[in-house]
């Protein structure tokens, strides 16, 4: 079977990994051909996924495509559909979710719990909306890992809003920022893994790692799957979806967004379940039964976010150190350069004892911060 990555990011890079061990041709399409997934696959294209005409021509002699970002031209995968290739997922699917404003529509148009919001397009729409303050603005599109996201106290601080297209909601008294990966088989069925934590660091209010599988009371789980499951039936789609969700103060559950691809909030699954986002999303493709999500064992998952220029080898001091803890896994994304920011690669940790997995993920930023 032919299938082809829209997008040559870590996730295509990690979704090559994991179908390697399926009798698949690989294709892979991206604007660089340095990108960390260009030699992982069979083919590679270089090209450009937001174009109709290049995503068409990439695709239509394949059986199977993917995407692992959103900005693909859904206008290509729907040429692709009509000409008989599977898409995952489809386009209409990503044609809801790639706007702000469709996916926040499709939240409400089918009960699904999101905090209450109104769609602006200027100023003076988000002005007249003083009732949702404290807010937070979010650009219909374009937005990205926080940006595009601004946070609203007061109607005083409305003058920074955009004044493009967007979405203002009302601002959740958030407790616990969760998510829940879901798979849908061309055949409908579904499959939930357990849902993952992310702790914030309380100064800085930057993501520090995730815990897996999030500590929840019973109601809040079954809520966080109802919800999470709610979702993806209604998008109407096979493939894989992150669905974020946050949980308030009064343990209320809210969706926040959803990403209709493999997701960072899923990397721990690697080693952490059976059957890993990316070995289901395979499955997924290739029609064969949904793998098994049980966790192996609890996880904590640390993204490694680029500090400066300078890239990591197999002398540099971190990958030595990192390469010291023995229940910890290591992947670099083979990301030629490094820039303060950038996800650069994650560690795995795994364990059962909470307090040990805490103490390594703080010990893996420290050594990865070269606070040694
Ligand atoms: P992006 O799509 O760029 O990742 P998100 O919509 O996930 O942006 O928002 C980024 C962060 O902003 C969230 O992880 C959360 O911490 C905060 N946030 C977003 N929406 C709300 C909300 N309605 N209430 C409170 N915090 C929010």
């Amino acid at each position: 079977m032919k299938v082809g990555i829209l997008g040559g990011g870590q996730l295509g890079r990690m979704l090559l990994q994991a179908g390697a061990n399926y009798p698949v041709e690989t294709y892979c399409m991206e604007s660089r051909a340095d990108c960390p997934a260009s030699s992982l696959c069979q083919h590679f294209v270089a090209g450009d996924i937001t174009n109709a005409d290049q995503v068409f021509e990439f695709g239509k002699n394949l059986d199977a495509v993917t995407i692992e970002i959103e900005s693909v031209s859904t206008e290509g995968l729907r040429r692709l559909e009509a000409h008989g290739v599977k898409v995952f997922p489809s386009s209409a699917a990503l044609d809801i979710i790639k706007n702000k404003i469709t996916q926040k529509e499709f939240y409400a148009s089918f009960s699904i719990p999101t905090s209450e919001f109104v769609v602006t397009h200027s100023l003076t729409d988000v002005k007249a909306n003083g009732h949702l303050f404290p807010a937070v603005h979010k650009a219909a599109t374009g937005g990205y890992d926080g940006r595009g996201v601004q946070i609203l106290n007061n109607v005083s601080e409305a003058e920074k809003a955009f004044e493009s297209d967007a979405v203002l909601e009302r601002k959740v008294n958030i407790k616990k920022e969760l998510a829940v990966i879901v798979a849908k088989s061309q055949s409908g069925d579904t499959v939930l893994y357990p849902p993952s934590e992310m702790i914030f660091d309380p100064v800085l209010n930057l993501l520090q790692f995730q815990l897996s599988p999030a500590t929840l009371p019973e109601k809040v789980l079954w809520k966080a799957e109802a919800i999470a499951l709610a979702v993806v039936k209604n998008l109407n789609s096979a493939g894989i979806f992150a669905v974020e969700l946050f949980l308030d103060q009064e343990d209320g559950v809210w969706v926040n967004e959803t990403a209709p691809r493999v997701h960072n909030s899923g990397h721990h699954t690697i080693e952490g379940n059976y059957s890993s986002q990316f070995d289901m999303l395979w499955r997924v493709m290739l029609g064969l039964p949904l793998g098994n999500t049980d966790k192996v064992m609890d996880s904590a998952l640390v993204n490694l976010i680029g500090q400066s220029t300078e890239t990591i080898d197999e002398n540099s001091v971190q990958l030595r150190e990192l390469s010291k803890i023995g229940n910890a896994f290591v992947h670099l994304y083979g990301k030629k350069e490094s820039r303060p920011g950038r996800k650069m690669g994650h560690v795995t940790i795994l364990s059962n004892d909470r307090s040990e997995l805490v103490h390594q993920a703080n010990r893996v930023r420290n050594i990865w911060e070269n606070k040694l």
